[in-house]
């Protein structure tokens, strides 16, 4: 089975629902595992796409100012990005141009691009337009996808799409920082294969969760407990 590792970091304004994504994303397994953002947190996970396994690490990272001089480091080695705003914001979807630039400048690699309007229940306060987030995703080569992570609605295909893109890139893209290899183990029972051709508006990409873990740099903590 083709195994492909990935990094993949979620970027974007405090508030816009970053933490409540990635949370709300493995929560259908680990409900319990919620912690604050202190500088950045990850878990992986495994998506099993077009029989081959994608192997994910997600990288949640603090949009506050203080950590904000913090974020090269892990967008540095990533290979794809969640560019998350908040559809109620102008400002955060303005602040996605930043993010881009920044990216565009200081990631030589090719990397998988995903533009995710989160808090898409909140329509009557919507104050960026599908059209204009959509036009802008197309320029730069992105995704486009509205989610809400609090009626959990997009977030499985942010995921799926994403994975699915980086399989596309093992194949095409010559990219250092992208793993890929044959895996023999044939461990492929302990995750059933999703088929994509199946239902693709839903997620067809099964999940694993070896681990949780959480890297707290900021300010020298230690990182905390994942207890509740
Ligand atoms: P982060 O700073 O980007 O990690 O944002 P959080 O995940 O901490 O979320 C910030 C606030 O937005 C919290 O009060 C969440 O409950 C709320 N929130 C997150 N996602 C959604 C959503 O899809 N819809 C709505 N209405 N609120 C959301
Ligand atoms: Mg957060």
């Amino acid at each position: 089975m083709k195994v492909v590792e990935a990094k993949i970091v979620v970027l974007g304004s405090q508030g816009v629902g970053k933490t409540s994504l990635v949370v709300r994303y493995i929560g259908k397994m680990f409900s319990k595992h919620i912690s604050p953002t202190i500088g950045a947190s990850f878990f992986t996970c495994n998506i099993n796409v077009d029989g081959a396994r994608v192997k994910l690490q997600v990288w949640d990272t603090a949009g506050q100012e203080r950590f904000r001089s913090m974020a090269p480091m892990y967008y540095r080695n990533a290979n794809a990005a969640l560019l998350v705003y908040d559809i109620t914001s102008v400002g955060s979807f303005t602040a996605i141009k930043t993010w881009v630039k920044e990216l565009q400048s200081n990631v030589p690699e090719p990397m998988a691009l995903a533009l995710v309007g989160n808090k898409c229940d909140l329509q009557e306060a919507r104050a960026v337009p599908h059209s204009e987030a959509k036009q802008y995703a197309a320029a730069i080569g992105a995704q486009y996808c509205e989610t809400s992570a609090l009626h959990d609605q997009g977030i499985d295909h942010v995921f799926l799409s994403t994975a699915t893109a980086l399989l596309q890139m093992s194949t095409t893209t010559l990219s250092a920082s992208l793993r890929s290899y044959d895996s023999a183990e044939g461990d492929t029972d302990r995750v059933p294969t999703g088929d994509p051709t199946d239902d693709p508006a839903t997620h067809t990409g099964s999940v694993e969760l070896p681990a949780w873990s959480i890297a707290s740099i900021a300010h020298g903590e230690p990182a905390r407990s994942m207890c509740c």
